[in-house]
């Protein structure tokens, strides 16, 4: 299970061949965690809430695709009703879940009540001090969104390592701050940690 350390942060992920990316994000200091698209993990991500002793403080959802979403809602409200975030452009995928996880033969996938629906790029403080900085970046899907922890970058499915991209947006709004996928790589320092929706996680070395 790959497990990363970062300034204060340790990052664990779910990895596995055929589901995204499910991330644990654990500030040492204050034994808070989140969660970084739930997907299918719903046990993996109770593991590692109990094996780390922690208290969740957020669910963060890149978007909205049912592979990404699908145990949010059980998560959230085992956890005291912790707080969901989404894109506002991503709501009405995630109100469409439960038809189509039936249409798909998933039976019993609810859709997550979203508490912090996302306009715009920004920050915002989880639990006591776990700083989150985020982009939107359209293209994947209409509220594909990025989120950034110290020098780690959770990317959903905007690329993967190979550089391939999921859906590209044509737009640069600066009012709107919603970035293309090029443009919101053209952000990314040396030594920063990319965590894409599939596959492993790579650092910039140049
Ligand atoms: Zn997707």
């Amino acid at each position: 299970m790959p497990r990363v350390r970062s300034k204060g942060v340790t990052i664990v992920c779910s990895t596995s061949e055929q589901l995204p990316n499910t991330y644990f994000i654990c500030l040492e200091s204050a034994n808070e965690a989140v969660i970084i698209d739930v997907g299918f993990h719903l046990e993996w991500c109770r593991q590692q809430i109990a094996k780390y002793q922690t208290r969740l403080v957020g669910i963060l959802l890149t978007h909205g695709h049912l592979s990404h979403v699908a145990r949010a809602a059980e998560l959230s409200e085992t956890s005291g009703k912790v707080s969901v975030y989404l894109a506002r452009d991503d709501l009405h995928l995630v109100q469409m879940l439960p038809s189509f996880a039936d249409s798909q033969g998933y039976c019993g996938v609810k859709s997550p009540r979203v508490s912090i629906l996302m306009d715009q790029g920004g920050q915002f403080t989880l639990g006591s001090s776990l700083v989150v900085n985020y982009h939107l970046t359209p293209g994947h899907t209409p509220g594909s969104c990025c989120f950034k922890i110290e020098k780690n970058h959770f990317v959903g499915d905007l690329w993967d390592r190979e550089k391939h991209c999921y859906g590209e947006a044509k737009a640069w709004n600066h009012e709107v701050q919603r970035l293309s996928s090029s443009t919101y790589q053209a952000l990314l320092n040396k030594g920063d940690r990319v965590h894409p929706g599939h596959g492993s996680s790579w650092q910039l070395d140049s």
